[in-house]
């Protein structure tokens, strides 16, 4: 897709996120991001077109996810970290999925007052939580988010996201590094975090340190060698050893370990990058998130398709009494479908 072939409106996006004006560019990220956001097919399909034209100029940040329960610091860490990485001249975008927002009407993550000092600042971008829509849909907006913000040339992309549902899962899925953000006190209690989590985190943060150095020590001590359990065999030849998730002490108010965790990141990202690892990441990501987004829009064309809309509250019906399998009833409304395809209208996903 060339930028000449594309829609007047999604053209002076592309202008504007690319330009130097950081005024315009803001302003063209918030309007790249309403037009991904839009259901409306025309405005879809410019979307598409923006996204092709967008692609050659996203890739080069690095995405950095980060996970905990509410109150454990994330926002005053990302305000901490944000600011010292401006500092240090990078450009840094702050996005959340928070799949509570969707059910609750409420964002846990979209608060206003989160990060006031880095929201202020020029050199960042943050964006709340999209609020409508199932997790999958949340994460497909992020992801897109994520390329506006590259386009617009920010280098480094936090995914923030509270410990609920799948969410952490989704965000280790379209991350460079997943990092996971704990409590002091979390390490007297193992059964307090998940297996499934634990085995995604490229690296434990434990926070609060200043608040009882002993507790973060123990809670290092158990975290890392329960983390240990989960670790691949060790490899004796060190340039091809799996990377084994570091566990840092830190303190997000008083700034305390910003340095120490970026180092880690660099060294991730340069034993990744050496490995292939990398690379191979963000493909099968890439290939992950098309074939979600295929499913998606199967799922949605069929439960639209009026032959099986028509079969549905009978066939539910007898399930819930338990007078059909649901095995028989899958098939019978996937016959349904297949028999009378729906042709008209878009398949949304
Ligand atoms: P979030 O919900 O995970 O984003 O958590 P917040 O960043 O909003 O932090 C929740 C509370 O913990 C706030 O009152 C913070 O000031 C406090 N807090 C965050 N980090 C630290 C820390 O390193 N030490 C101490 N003592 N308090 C912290």
């Amino acid at each position: 897709m060339s930028p000449d072939d594309l829609h007047p409106q999604a053209k002076a996006i592309l202008a504007g996120l690319l330009g130097s004006d950081g005024v315009v560019r803001r302003r063209s990220m918030a309007k790249a991001i309403t037009m991904l956001e839009s259901t409306r097919a025309d405005h879809r399909s410019w979307a598409d077109d923006l996204l092709t034209a967008m692609l050659p100029h996203t890739g080069r940040a690095f995405r950095l996810g980060l996970s905990g329960v509410p109150g454990v610091g994330k926002s005053t860490f990302i305000e901490a970290l944000g600011l010292y990485l401006i500092g240090q001249g990078h450009r840094v975008a702050v996005l959340a999925i928070d799949p509570s927002s969707s059910v609750s009407g409420g964002s846990i993550l979209g608060d206003k007052t989160r990060m006031e000092h880095l929201a202020v600042n020029p050199s960042a971008f943050i964006r709340p939580s999209p609020s409508s829509g199932n997790l999958g849909g949340v994460a497909e907006k992020t992801r897109e988010c994520i390329l506006v913000c590259e386009a617009a040339g920010y280098d480094v992309v936090i995914v923030e996201t509270v410990g609920v549902g799948q969410s952490e899962t989704a965000v280790a899925g379209m991350t460079d590094l997943f990092a996971l953000m704990q409590l002091p006190n979390a390490g007297d209690d193992l059964q307090a975090i998940k297996k499934g989590i634990m085995e995604l985190a490229d690296l434990v943060l434990i926070n609060k340190a200043d608040l009882d150095a002993n507790a973060a020590t123990r809670a290092q001590a158990h975290i890392s060698s329960a983390l240990r359990l989960f670790a691949p065999h060790p490899h004796t030849d060190i340039e091809h050893a799996p990377w084994q998730p570091p566990v840092m002490l830190l303190s997000a108010l008083k700034a305390a370990g910003l340095e120490d965790f970026w180092g880690l990141v660099q060294q991730h990202q340069k034993v990744q990058k050496a490995q292939g690892l990398f690379i191979q990441r963000r493909q099968n990501q890439s290939l992950t998130w098309m074939n979600e987004r295929i499913q998606a829009g199967l799922q949605s064309a069929f439960k639209e398709n009026p032959a099986v809309k028509h079969l549905w509250p009978e066939l539910t019906a007898l399930v819930v009494s338990g007078r059909l399998a649901p095995s028989t009833a899958s098939r019978r409304l996937l016959l349904a479908n297949q028999n009378h395809p729906h042709s008209s209208g878009d398949i949304h996903a």
